[in-house]
């Protein structure tokens, strides 16, 4: 069912809730240990109507708040960050620049795939040797035959294996900067794009990593997203709104971290275990109440861009600081290679690099702060 068949009245957290706790928990570890996502939960997934959450009813979403939003990715996250980030990623960064920045053509030709879960959509932006300053991208396109041709490699690129649509970056001229930088929207298949190494990550396993190579790949016209030399500003804008979302996933892990630290010092309690929940719970809550505040200031269609930064900075940190300090609560237990405090660690080291390094989100906001001041 399309996030629009189940009408305005869904309660989308209780739909994460079900899923995370009947479909996706109970398969988190494997997923982990093999790398890949099962198919029966990226069938569920979109079955659940969460992969249209964003898109506009007339496309077949359900045209949820950001609120609403950080609450399912969060919810999603306890139960596996690796899911919570490919759901995040669709929405934020692969679906939404379509629909802010697509034509209507565009937009009836791909959305209500996106929406239904039918597609899977990827962001390309980083490259082998481009990852924070991204102005500075190698991938060329050049005009030839009434539409486009494109050549480089793009890398780290987040279920770009598996996706249906990529909404991909490249320069006409790396001379001009972030000017020179337009936005495309390549569909799977496309002659010249192929999948090169499979990247074996450190966290989020099961959401896949990859490398893609653009080999003369040729587009039709319109296939660019945006106005030419626009790809730099779509790219930050989606990259805006899609780190309150990476922070709801950090959230999620540092929730995680945080109730599987309690039980441990329940089990076995003592005085520097209860400072150690103690603490955790005030970077949880901290956290907790930046993601939220993001969404509202972004839902009442305020710049935003300080908040998200300020959640995804904070959001990150919790994440790894508790599920650090989880370790030593849950002892040798915690230690054991496989065990899900050790997986936690994992997934929230990952956090603090997705989506803008906390250098990034702390020279977005240190220049933004002092600049405007
Ligand atoms: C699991 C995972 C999934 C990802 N998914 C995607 C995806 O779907 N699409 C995509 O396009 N990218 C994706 N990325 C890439 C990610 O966005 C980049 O890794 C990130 O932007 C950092 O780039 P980099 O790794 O090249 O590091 P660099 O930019 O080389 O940075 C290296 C270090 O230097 C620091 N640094 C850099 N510049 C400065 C500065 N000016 N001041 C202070 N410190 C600085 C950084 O904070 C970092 O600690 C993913 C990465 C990971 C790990």
């Amino acid at each position: 069912m399309t996030a629009s068949e189940r009408g305005s009245t869904t309660d989308w957290l209780s739909v994460a809730r079900s899923l995370a706790s009947n479909v996706i928990g109970p398969r988190a570890d494997e997923m982990d240990r093999s790398d890949r996502l099962p198919e029966q939960i990226r069938t569920q997934l979109g079955a659940s109507g969460l992969m249209g959450l964003t898109a506009p009813t007339e496309f077949g979403g359900a045209q949820a708040n950001t609120r609403v939003v950080a609450s399912v990715l969060e919810t999603l996250s306890v139960a596996s960050a690796a899911v919570a980030t490919i759901l995040s990623v669709h929405l934020a960064v692969a679906t939404g620049p379509v629909v802010d920045h697509g034509t209507i053509e565009q937009k009836r030709a791909w959305v209500p795939k996106l929406a239904s879960g039918e597609w899977l959509g990827a962001f390309a932006l980083t490259e082998p040797s481009v990852g924070s300053d991204a102005a500075k991208l190698a991938t060329r396109y050049s005009r030839a035959d009434g539409g486009f041709h494109l050549r480089g490699t793009k890398m780290f690129t987040t279920s770009a294996e598996s996706a249906d649509l990529i909404v991909l970056f490249a320069t006409r001229d790396p001379q001009l900067g972030p000017h020179g930088i337009s936005a495309f929207a390549i569909p799977k298949g496309t002659t010249g794009l192929s999948v090169g190494q499979r990247l074996n990550k450190l966290g989020i396993r099961g959401s896949e990593t990859v490398e893609l190579v653009l080999d003369d790949l040729a587009l039709p016209e319109s296939a660019m997203l945006g106005p030419e030399g626009q790809g730099f500003r779509i790219a930050m804008e989606a990259l805006a709104g899609g780190r309150i979302g990476i922070a709801a996933c950090a959230l999620g892990v540092a929730r995680a971290a945080f109730e599987q630290m309690r039980t441990a010092a329940a089990q076995d309690p003592a005085d520097w275990k209860r400072t150690a929940v103690a603490r955790a719970f005030g970077e949880l809550s901290a956290a907790s109440a930046l993601v939220y505040r993001a969404a509202d200031v972004k839902d009442q269609g305020l710049p935003f861009v300080e908040e998200a930064s300020a959640a995804k900075l904070v959001a990150s940190q919790a994440a790894m600081h508790i599920a650090s300090t989880g370790l030593d609560v849950a002892g040798i237990a915690g230690a054991r290679s496989g065990s899900p405090a050790e997986r936690l660690l994992r997934d929230a080291r990952v956090f603090p690099i997705v989506e803008g390094t906390t250098e990034i989100q702390e020279l977005i906001l240190g220049r933004s702060l002092v600049d405007r001041s």
